[in-house]
């Protein structure tokens, strides 16, 4: 039978949240070095969780998965074909390069 065992213990810690429901990385760094002063212990270190967003609007990114363009707002859709744009002129203004054609032997 499968058995469930426990490891790894560790405790995790949030600092007092003081700007909305965002925690910035220097109340995490100052928290650290306040346990590392008051405790014994092994190792004491920062993780964060990455997301991503829309710069312009804040929501969740999400994009049609063919091409890119994102859902959210018209100001995302308006940077993405400015991108493309720009992406397309710059390879019709590059040089082609051209393959040695001596390993066909
Ligand atoms: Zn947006």
């Amino acid at each position: 039978m499968k058995k469930y065992i426990q490891e790894n213990y560790r405790v995790r810690a949030i600092p007092e949240r003081h700007f909305g429901y965002e925690t910035t990385e220097k109340d995490c760094e100052k928290l650290k070095k306040e346990i590392e002063r008051h405790c014994d212990i092994e190792e004491v270190y920062v993780e964060h969780d990455t997301r991503c967003i829309c710069e312009f609007c804040g929501s969740e990114w999400e994009e049609e998965w063919d091409n890119g363009m994102p859902f959210c707002c018209n100001k995302a859709q308006d940077e993405y074909e400015k991108l493309r744009e720009e992406a397309l002129n710059n390879a019709k203004n590059k040089p082609i390069l051209k393959e040695p054609l001596n390993d066909t032997k």
